[in-house]
């Protein structure tokens, strides 16, 4: 079993002719011998060498003349090509393989790089149905535009004050007792009586229980048999045979204390009590459609107080042609409007926007 051998194979460089014996030194269709630019590969059917030329071979790599570039034998002291003395050896043919590994990886990876682009490369989908829907698109789109500014886009008008109004408000606040809970009483509070209750829970390391874990771990359980050819760079190949070791997943279980917790009640005390506040209780309101606005009067109680205050003002215009707007304005600009009188109003959007060249704020 020991020492089995292979006969690789050849190509020739200088005639095309491929898969020549390695032990065939020259060439049978031109005569020419092997050299440093040979390469020896393994034959696609293994078949064995008898033992006696096996014994002969694997002994050492075969020697490149640097005079004539033919590959001697290892045993040879002159070269069988120019009779040059083995001294002047330009390098064995695993030399030669280490100088032609270089030039060979740089091309085999240039010839990946221009493949690449070529797969990434995706179809351009079709151009022709989706330029006619854009044009459509385009068109709607120009449309609403055009409707848009025709809304919004401010215009003037000449108008009269047709009606005003106001109105204002004043909030009361009176000072009540509420009740209240909490876990705490705030300053003022007056505690009417108190609970224990459960605040949180607590949890709490009660046993421990004995649980089963599955677990598992790699344990080797034979070995693969992997077969290597090396080049013995004469031409032959040495079979070397490797022991891998093969491994699987053994499960086990296996027993663990894991600690059980129980939820236990916090207890704490919990207040109800009695506060005084401040609560919004009514609204007093007064409104006309004059032009005195008078805030309304407060009959404020002993537990009373005054709170926020709003006003608002507003005014409506009628344009010749019978066209109303309507605005909530500042108190001092409403002043300046009488009704009957006229005014030039500008109109963006349906909304006034500006009065006798007074810009309303938004
Ligand atoms: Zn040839
Ligand atoms: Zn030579």
């Amino acid at each position: 079993m020991a020492d089995r051998k292979v006969e690789g194979l050849w190509d020739c460089k200088y005639c095309q002719c491929k898969g020549i014996g390695g032990l065939t030194k020259e060439c049978p269709q031109c005569g020419h011998p092997q050299d440093a630019d040979t390469k020896f590969y393994m034959p696609g059917t293994v078949r064995y060498l008898d033992e006696e030329t096996a014994a002969r071979y694997g002994k050492g790599e075969d020697w490149t003349c640097s005079y004539c570039d033919t590959l001697n034998r290892y045993n040879e002291t002159h070269c069988k090509g120019c009779g040059a003395s083995r001294s002047e050896s330009s390098g064995s043919y695993t030399d030669n393989q280490r100088r032609r590994m270089d030039p060979r990886q740089n091309a085999a990876q240039t010839r990946q790089e221009t493949r690449q682009p070529v797969s990434n490369a995706q179809p351009e989908p079709a151009r022709g149905g989706g330029k006619k829907l854009g044009i459509v698109f385009g068109v709607i789109i120009a449309v609403i535009v055009i409707a848009m500014i025709a809304i919004f886009a401010p215009r003037d008008a000449a108008t009269k004050v047709e009606a005003k109004s106001w109105y204002r408000s004043i909030d009361v606040e009176a000072y009540v007792t509420v009740e209240e809970s909490g876990w705490s009483v705030p300053y003022g509070g007056r505690t009417t009586y108190t609970t224990e209750e459960v605040r949180y829970y607590e949890e709490v390391l009660d046993h421990y229980e004995d649980v089963q874990v599955q677990r598992s771990r790699r344990v080797q359980d034979g070995y693969d048999t992997q077969i290597e050819y090396v080049d013995n760079g004469d031409g032959t190949f040495s079979e070397v045979e490797h022991q891998i070791p093969r491994y699987t997943t053994e499960y086990y279980y296996e027993w663990e204390s894991e600690p059980v917790y129980v939820s236990v009640p916090v207890y704490d005390t919990y207040y109800y009590y009695d506060i005084d506040k401040w609560l919004p209780d009514r609204t007093e309101e007064a409104s006309g459609t004059d032009d005195t606005p008078y805030w309304p009067s407060l009959n404020l109680a002993s537990n009373e107080r005054e709170g926020d205050r709003s006003e608002s003002y507003s005014v409506t215009f009628v344009t010749e042609k019978s066209k109303r707007y309507a605005a909530y304005i500042p108190e001092n600009l409403w002043n300046t409007l009488s009704i009957g009188q006229g005014a030039e109003i500008t109109v963006s959007g349906g909304k006034v926007t500006q009065i006798n060249d007074v810009v309303l704020s938004r």
